[in-house]
């Protein structure tokens, strides 16, 4: 089995609260959470990082985001506003090497970078 946390969460090998699931996309709730609204959005096959998606996973980036999309109507937060996060690498941020798109909503973000 892969040591990827979010391939065990797709395989369910590691528990998730689970909000979504299709069969190219995952979407469960951030274990951490850092907004009342925090929900992380993956592919189900393993992209390391933003860098690792080609012109050939267009349609599946695009399914990320209007996943994202239709997480913020069912939560509630689509006309307050939210916010759609990609880190990517370590000057992103990025601490799970699994491509994942954050979906942040529920109070007012403020500033965008640190
Ligand atoms: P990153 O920093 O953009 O890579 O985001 C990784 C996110 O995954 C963080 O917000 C973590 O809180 C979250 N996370 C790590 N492990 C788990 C888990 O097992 N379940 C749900 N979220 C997790």
């Amino acid at each position: 089995m892969s040591d990827c946390i979010f391939c065990k969460i797709v395989e369910g090998a590691i528990p998730s609260s689970k909000v979504f699931e299709n069969e190219n996309v995952l979407a469960f709730r951030d274990i951490a959470p850092a907004a009342p609204v925090h929900i992380l959005i993956i592919p189900k096959r393993h992209l390391s990082t933003m860098n690792d998606a080609g012109p050939e996973d267009a349609a599946l980036l695009g399914e990320l985001l209007l996943t994202a999309q239709k997480l913020a109507a069912q939560e509630g937060i689509a006309e307050s506003g939210y916010r759609l996060i990609n880190n990517c690498n370590s000057d992103g941020g990025q601490t799970a090497y699994h491509l994942h798109v954050h979906l942040l909503g529920g109070r007012p973000l403020g500033a965008l970078v640190e």
